[in-house]
């Protein structure tokens, strides 16, 4: 999973849903240690949609563009 620490407003969702519990969230940023499953729980509660597989801002972008076309 990646965060994308510019739209991330560390509102702490994601580390609460977290089966495996491998999401901090500090007062300054989001740490994803290992261990991660991919249950695709935290970017599903995300308010922003700041974390993701990938890169969850070039995902939205080509979205929109494909909406666009
Ligand atoms: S995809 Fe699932 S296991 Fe991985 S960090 Fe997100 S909630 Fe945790
Ligand atoms: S749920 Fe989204 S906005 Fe909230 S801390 Fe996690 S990545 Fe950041």
């Amino acid at each position: 999973m990646r965060v994308d620490a510019a739209m991330c407003i560390l509102c702490g969702a994601c580390s609460g849903v977290c089966p495996v519990n491998v999401i901090e969230v500090s007062s300054t940023h989001v740490n994803i240690q290992e261990g991660c499953t991919r249950c695709g729980l935290c970017a599903k509660v995300c308010p922003v949609g700041a974390i993701g597989f990938g890169d969850p801002r070039s995902k939205r972008v080509k979205r929109f563009q494909r909406r666009q076309a």
